[in-house]
């Protein structure tokens, strides 16, 4: 079978493959829709500590049960199914806290085990244990499926900052999670969604698909000051930086509204983790300034649910579907910021 395998940092290899078997615990799907992000673009420019080459990229990830290991009870050659991509040990205190996403002993699909840039692929057995492997609901598409996964990580943050009804939100960033953050702030109740982003031809590209209540360049327009401005000088509910941006960062304890939410959805690189920070700002104001780090089980599952039942629609978001020997140019695309989600259909 062909697969997409990681060599090296700038050496991704298009290459034969055997047919793996599913053993015992496991399950083997044939892989119909593999998404890329912004994580594949960083992993075939740098690497990734944890990535032990060679290894099968690709971590959002739906497909069709083909073979299921012995033991394994629920399912079945045909079944649809959706994959989970940040594995938690489901045994560590935080994990039966419910705190599954900042499990210490969490490893990936993509990364610890062989992703979905693949024709066929096992789902190992620690997927199965904590409930990772999600059934497909019926009238979505396997394309649409493998959304569910960046999509979990966008729940998980809103959860945490609670955005709810009346809730004036700002994403920042507008590549496929920020498209994704405009979308479920609206279906959780956001009265004003405003988009930022530096690129204008990225901002153009997602604003004509999610179409937010104001769209700002901030190469073109200080974004603090605009958002005050729409606001009359509250600032708003909700910041969500949806971009590997210190700046953006420090920008959104300036355009907060009193009593705010901060999340710092998006990591910043590893050699510039640093912002400076009013803290008497966050005092004051009595501000809430939150992480995210990826998505447990449960948050697929509930994406899955969202996507099915049309609160949070993410076909659209798909701009491009590539066969697998196009992957290289799937990543391109993604790296250029010349799509929203770019979907490998192997
Ligand atoms: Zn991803
Ligand atoms: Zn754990």
């Amino acid at each position: 079978m062909k697969v997409a395998r990681f060599h090296a940092p700038g050496d991704i290899r298009l290459e034969d493959a055997p047919e793996p078997t599913a053993q015992p615990g496991e399950v083997k799907i044939r892989v119909r829709a593999c998404s890329t992000c912004g994580t594949d673009v960083k992993i075939s420019k740098s690497g990734h500590f944890r990535i032990v080459p060679p290894r099968v990229m690709g971590h959002e990830i739906a497909g069709e049960v083909v073979e299921v290991g012995e033991g394994v009870t629920g399912w079945a050659p045909g079944d649809r199914v959706q994959v989970i991509a940040a594995i938690p040990c489901g045994k560590c205190p935080d994990c039966v806290a419910g705190h599954m996403t900042v499990c210490p002993n969490q490893v990936s699909m993509g990364y610890d085990f062989d992703g979905g840039f693949a024709e066929f692929m096992i789902v190992p057995a620690v997927v199965l244990a904590v409930d990772g492997l999600n059934r497909i609901p019926e009238g979505v598409s396997y394309a649409e499926a493998s959304v569910a996964e960046p999509f979990a990580c966008a729940l998980n943050a809103q959860e945490l900052v609670r955005v709810g009804d009346g809730d004036v939100v700002v994403v920042v960033g507008s590549g496929p999670i920020g498209c994704l953050h405009v979308r479920l702030a609206r279906a959780r109740g956001a009265a004003r969604v405003f988009l930022v982003e530096l690129s204008r031809t990225r901002l153009d590209l997602a604003a004509a698909i999610v179409t937010p209540d104001a769209a700002i360049c901030s190469s073109e327009t200080d974004p603090v000051e605009a958002v005050l401005a729409l606001t009359d000088g509250r600032g708003a509910d909700v910041i969500i930086t949806a971009a590997a941006s210190g700046a953006a960062q420090e920008d959104a304890l300036r355009m907060v509204a009193p009593g705010g939410r901060i999340s710092f959805f998006g990591g910043l690189p590893k050699d510039k983790p640093v912002i400076s920070l009013d803290s008497n700002v966050v005092h004051y104001k009595e501000l809430m300034i939150m992480g995210a780090n990826g998505s447990s089980p449960d948050h697929n599952k509930r994406a899955l649910a969202l996507i099915a039942d049309g609160s949070v629609p993410v076909d659209d978001l798909i701009t491009h579907r590539l066969p697998l020997d196009q992957v290289l140019e799937g990543i391109g695309v993604v790296s250029r910021g010349e799509g929203i989600k770019v979907t490998i259909e192997p």
